[in-house]
């Protein structure tokens, strides 16, 4: 997947619209469209990661920026002390269908376990 093909790169640049409730120099996070509980936000890199599998030694600092975005995401959602769930989906048996890296934050629900 190329980033002009990549609908995260397009929210990225502003192409395409989303609901972005934070941004930083490294990361943003938005409303996911299609949300699996009451909060359902997704933070991404600004810069196009295909997935996990593409991450690298140098990605260290940037995928730490990502669960410390999440983190204070959660407490900006007000579901930091009630609980939430970070998912990364890699590949297809992952259920990853959007190749540009993104951290799942669900909240708001008591949410079940194992997944489906
Ligand atoms: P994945 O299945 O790759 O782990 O997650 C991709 C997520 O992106 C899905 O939860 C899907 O609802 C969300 N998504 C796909 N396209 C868009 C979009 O254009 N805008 C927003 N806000 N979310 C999207
Ligand atoms: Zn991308």
């Amino acid at each position: 997947m190329s980033s002009i093909n990549c609908i995260f790169c397009r929210i990225v640049s502003g192409e395409i619209q989303a609901s972005i409730i934070y941004e930083d120099e490294l990361a943003i996070a938005f409303r996911d469209i299609n949300p699996q509980a009451p909060k359902h936000i997704l933070i991404i890199p600004r810069n196009h990661v295909d997935s996990m599998n593409k991450m690298s030694a140098e990605d260290k600092d940037l995928v730490g920026h990502l669960l410390i975005a999440a983190s204070s995401i959660a407490s900006q959602e007000g579901i930091a002390e009630t609980g939430y769930r970070t998912i990364i989906n890699t590949g297809e048996d992952g259920g990853q269908t959007v190749w540009h890296l993104h951290v799942h934050l669900l909240g708001g629900r008591s949410l079940g376990w194992p997944p489906g």
